[in-house]
């Protein structure tokens, strides 16, 4: 069951946030950042449950590329670049966070560029989205929607996505050739989430939004019942370096994607800021290095959990 707290008006502590940025960098940000922190806690904490156990990934496709194609000023060196779902899970079930895309996809955005692409485990993320009691996006482009999207056993995935209005909007009308249209007749069979900025979506996990990359970016809280915390920011930055410089991508790959410059600027502060004086883990989608640390660490589980456990 979703529930909703209309009450928190997150974003009113901007008002905090954007006197961080006025002020200066990371460092002034922290007093805002451990609120949005404490906010985001309190929200999870706020439906009684279970709180989930574990944080899964599964890459099923990479590529490389440079890394100043993908971080402002930051050198060539080719880096991996992943393509995941998560799954965020419960003894009992699992949310999904984002929904990939098909090898055809990759072809019809990207052409003959190389990637490595494994249909074994496109199967288990289908597997991962039909079986999942909820499914969210970080985002509307097509390498994070595609899946809910288009395929087979649509009907079934989509009868538990639940997209916020912002999302909706730009897949019925995309702002940039970066995403996948969805057709107009298959809205009815999707989830609709409210117009709040933060949404606890069930116990420990919450939906924050955050335009900027696209107007229906939101970041995913989560807290396991470890304590461990996690906020999955989507493409925030493609690579984490650009979270430790506060660089965000080249200005015209950003104005090609229709980007919001000045609240994805504010958003880098904040989020860093967040990971120094909170203990956060930020989770960027695409950084493989990223990933694989944070798997080896034990913090991420690199592989799903199908179990069906009562
Ligand atoms: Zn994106
Ligand atoms: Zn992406």
């Amino acid at each position: 069951m979703a529930h909703k707290i209309r009450q928190l008006c997150l974003w009113s502590s901007l008002n905090l946030v954007a006197w961080a940025i006025a002020a200066g960098p990371s460092l002034r940000a922290q007093a805002p950042a451990r609120e949005l922190a404490g906010r985001l806690r309190a929200a999870a904490r706020s439906v009684p449950g279970t709180l989930p156990t574990s944080l899964h990934y599964v890459k099923f496709a990479e590529a490389s590329s440079p890394r100043s194609d993908l971080v402002e000023g930051a050198d060539s060196g080719l880096v991996v670049v992943s393509f995941p779902v998560f799954q965020i899970r419960y003894p009992d079930r699992w949310i999904v966070v984002d929904a990939g895309f098909d090898r055809r996809d990759w072809t019809a955005f990207f052409g003959s560029a190389p990637v490595s692409y494994w249909p074994e485990r496109w199967d288990t993320v289908r597997t991962l989205l039909r079986g999942a009691s909820t499914v969210v996006l970080t985002h509307e482009h097509w390498d994070h929607a595609a899946g809910v999207e288009r395929g087979s056993g649509l009907g079934e995935i989509a009868a538990h996505t639940a997209l916020t209005p912002s999302q909706l909007a730009s897949l019925l009308d995309p702002p940039a050739p970066i995403y996948v249209a969805l057709r107009r007749d298959s809205v009815p069979a999707y989830r609709r989430l409210g117009v709040d900025t933060l949404h606890v979506l069930a116990p420990g996990v919450v939906l924050l939004a955050a335009p900027g990359h696209s107007p229906g970016s939101q970041w995913v809280y989560v807290r396991l019942a470890s304590g461990r915390e996690f906020l999955l920011v989507g493409d925030l930055v493609w690579n984490a370096v650009g979270l430790e410089r506060q660089s965000q991508r080249p200005r015209p790959t950003s104005e090609s994607l229709k980007e919001d410059r000045d609240a994805v600027r504010r958003q880098l502060q904040v989020v860093r800021a967040l990971a120094d004086s909170t203990g956060l883990v930020i989770v960027p989608s695409h950084d493989d290095a990223l990933l694989a640390t944070l798997a080896r660490s034990g913090a991420l589980q690199d592989h799903a959990d199908l179990s069906r456990r009562p």
